[in-house]
């Protein structure tokens, strides 16, 4: 049988991309998920401000546009990244995307930690990324689940991220 195709992934208008982060909790830190500092008694620990939703987002960009990942842009060796809001690193990431000529449609989001409670804090989480993101707040989804008491994240050990995007060429 013979394989026939006249469609290119580079050909595209639309691409999708799919990105995952975890950070272990640490006293002392500030916990900051989707550029919102949450009240928590301890925060997440990572070479920047560890906002794991930011950095899934900025890996679901990235793959979308075929350009890597976060490690690879903003290496965690590099001093200029130390304690950096991710939300500086989100906006470069978008301009990545645009340079490479695409835009996001739209962007869906999971939290998976068994405290604190996240979803108050979506409307803010909203305020501060989909102005980056170029989208109404109705563009970038959120959601949030335990993991029902099982494994690290549900002994409250750290919070994941788990976002997928669309994007389309500008
Ligand atoms: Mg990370």
């Amino acid at each position: 049988m013979t394989q026939s195709s006249n469609h290119s992934i580079t050909q595209s208008s639309i691409r999708v991309g799919l990105g995952i982060d975890f950070h272990r909790f640490a006293e002392g830190r500030p916990l900051v998920i989707g550029g919102v500092e949450i009240p928590y008694e301890k925060g997440l620990l990572g070479y920047s401000d560890a906002d794991v939703l930011t950095h899934a987002l900025c890996d679901a960009l990235l793959g979308a546009a075929g350009l890597g990942d976060i490690g690879a842009h903003f290496p965690d060796t590099d001093p200029q990244y130390r304690g950096i809001s991710s939300l500086k690193l989100l906006a470069r990431v978008v301009a990545m995307v645009r340079d490479a000529g695409y835009r996001p449609v739209n962007v869906d989001c999971v939290l998976i930690a068994q405290a604190p409670k996240l979803v108050p804090h979506f409307p803010g989480m909203r305020k501060a990324l989909s102005p980056i993101l170029g989208l109404p707040a109705e563009g970038v989804g959120l959601k949030a689940t335990t993991a029902e008491g099982m494994g690290a994240l549900g002994r409250g050990e750290g919070i994941s991220a788990l976002c997928t995007c669309l994007i389309e060429t500008i």
